[in-house]
């Protein structure tokens, strides 16, 4: 076995991931399915290890951004759904069927070049675009919609099985905004109602990140794309989500020397900080090449045997300096450091610290930082 280098790593904790789906599951309507989103690495959790969870957990169905990742589910989770948000270049369309995968369709465009390569019928569901204005057809007018849409039923090389949008604004409390996520909402049950009078009634219809999974669910859609609060973050901070979630990912260092910085002494590149008085000043052994972002030099707290400890100067590749002088206990080289996580300071606080998203935060934790179950 590896062995685990106490430098900088992060904890996945498993009974979180369980007790979170236990929640989400609990506000889910009784038909809609829970589809896991394990993009980016599982969001940077390990996907191998929280697809093997989720499966267990009963979790059937799993969404992806794209082919290499839907192939890393396929592998630990052999009989799964696996759906692929995003997109696949058309010439791997051999692959996608080989698989057994399910790919989002944004175009007639995309659909003919994916033909193309196809030998046998691929697997898909149909991505409108209501009103995120990223990919997928255009919805706003229905019937026009439908006309685009009618040509990719007659390609044998599509089997066309769900519908789906992607919502802007979901996380918003504000009422403008609520309206706006009715108004895309409606657009796709539009679509869905009239394909369905045209004789494709599609077995899936979705559209619920988990935003509108908590604060809006709908007992129309069969499937529930759930992300951010599987792994207990929440999508709007700090507006609060109305089920208990725990952090999935700690993220921890350690110490690597304290001293003594006296009236005068400057701390890091740069020379930001100038200490006033006399303060202790503990290395960390993590920096911007694990993902630990340089903008939060002068921002952003860790924990220290308990004590929110302040970073001073600037956060450097490897290393960053905390003022670790409120510790009530001598702090001393290897005391572990608590980044962010399960504890008072969560990736959502510390990325509003610095103008970003608790998604930003785990997504960015880099390849050279281990995952350690737990
Ligand atoms: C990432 C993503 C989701 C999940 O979003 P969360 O806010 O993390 O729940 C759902 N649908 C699509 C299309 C996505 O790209």
């Amino acid at each position: 076995m590896k062995k685990i280098l106490h430098r900088a790593w992060t904890e996945i904790d498993l009974n979180a991931l369980a007790h979170n789906i236990n929640a989400i599951k609990a506000g889910l309507p009784e038909k809609t399915q829970l589809m896991a989103v394990v993009k980016a690495n599982a969001y940077g959790h390990g996907d191998e290890t929280i697809c093997r969870k989720l499966w267990s957990l009963g979790v059937k169905w799993f969404a992806v951004s794209n082919l290499e990742e839907a192939l890393t589910v396929r592998k630990v989770c052999p009989e799964a759904e696996i759906f692929i948000l995003g997109y696949t270049p058309p010439e791997c369309a051999v692959d996608i069927a080989k698989y057994n995968i399910i790919q989002g369709i944004v175009s007639l465009e995309y659909a003919e070049q994916l033909c193309r390569y196809a030998n046998v019928p691929i697997r898909c569901h149909i991505k409108l675009d209501t009103g995120m204005g990223r990919i997928g057809f255009r919805s706003k007018d229905t019937a026009k919609c439908i006309e685009e849409l009618m040509p990719l039923f007659k390609m044998d090389k599509l089997s066309i099985e769900g519908l789906y949008t992607h919502f802007a604004v979901a996380d918003s409390p504000e009422k403008e905004d609520i309206a706006y996520t009715y108004e895309q909402k409606k657009r796709l049950f539009n679509v869905y109602d009239m394909l369905a009078e045209k004789g494709h009634r599609l077995p899936h219809v979705h559209c619920m990140n988990s935003a509108a999974s908590v604060y809006d669910p709908d007992d129309r859609c069969t499937l529930a794309r759930v992300g951010i609060i599987m792994y207990g973050l929440c999508p709007n901070y700090p507006v609060p989500v109305p089920i208990d979630l725990k952090p999935v990912m700690t993220f921890k260092s350690v110490v690597s020397q304290v001293k003594t910085a006296y009236p005068g002494d400057c701390i890091s590149y740069g020379r930001t900080y100038t200490a006033e008085t006399e303060r202790k000043i503990a290395t960390v052994t993590v920096g911007y090449a694990d993902g630990y972002a340089r903008l939060l030099s002068g921002k952003g707290k860790a924990l220290v045997h308990g004590t929110a400890c302040p970073i001073v100067g600037r956060v450097c590749m490897d290393q960053m300096m905390l003022d670790v002088t409120d510790v009530t206990v001598p702090v001393v080289s290897g005391d572990e450091v608590t980044l962010f996580g399960d504890c008072e300071i969560t990736a959502d606080w510390l990325a509003a610290q610095y103008g970003t998203i608790g998604y930003e935060i785990i997504c960015g934790i880099s390849k050279r930082v281990p995952r350690i179950t737990v």
